[in-house]
């Protein structure tokens, strides 16, 4: 279980890099739970049997998996899961649907962590330390934003106050924005494009729609 002072500092921490720190935090503790898992994770019966009952991982989280290599654990967990397969798919009685992933073991670690980060972020945002940090350089991504905005019984005050300084930055984001644009136009090509300007279209991907796999 993470205390409050961990996530507190993880959070602050992250803004500093200047990306959502909800995001940034997720794919944070699921790269670790990816690691643990085929370190651990494995050879515990309870993990495995709760994946066997999930019926493996969904499409993103077998293949994030997968890139870590490791052909062994690959080969004990698929060995399972596609003796399954051959057992339930021919038969006409088996409830098993092995073309849904639903509760994957990865899907509820990120649906859980985003649940308590995104409530913690609007707590935090109280303190003024952790409010004048997100002002300085922070960034939530859209999802995170609206997720904030939708949490029952906010402060109204706080929200109204994140939704503000975030627009504020979404301003400063569409001006590089725009900046790119002009700049692609051949009567200013010759000049050029500032640091911020060529991170900026790839912040956007990850401002409007989050980072890779997190889905609020
Ligand atoms: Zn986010
Ligand atoms: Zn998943």
């Amino acid at each position: 279980m993470e205390t409050k002072e961990i996530v507190y500092e993880e959070l602050t921490n992250r803004m500093k890099k200047g990306c959502c720190p909800i995001c940034d935090f997720v794919e944070f503790r699921l790269a670790e739970g990816l690691v643990r898992f085929l370190e651990e994770g494995i050879n515990t019966p309870h993990t495995r049997a709760k994946i066997e009952w999930t019926n493996g991982f969904c499409n993103f989280h077998a293949h994030r998996l997968a890139e870590l290599g490791d052909p062994l654990s690959h080969a004990i967990l698929y060995h399972d899961f596609m003796n399954n397969v051959m057992k339930n798919v021919p038969d006409k009685h088996s409830k098993t649907d092995h073309s849904s992933h639903k509760e994957c073991f990865f899907c509820n670690l990120q649906k859980s962590n985003d649940e308590a980060y995104t409530k913690a972020f609007l707590e935090f945002y109280k303190v003024p330390e952790f409010q004048k940090q997100y002002e300085e350089t922070g960034m939530l991504c859209v999802p995170h934003l609206i997720k904030i905005q939708k949490i029952r019984f906010a402060n109204k005050k706080t929200v109204k106050q994140i939704v503000d300084t975030t627009m504020e930055k979404y301003e400063a984001l569409n001006k590089h924005l725009s900046e790119i644009k002009r700049k692609s136009d051949y009567r200013y090509t010759d000049e050029k494009w500032t640091e911020a300007e060529k991170q900026a279209w790839k912040n956007a991907v990850d401002t409007f729609n989050s980072y890779p796999g997190i889905s609020p």
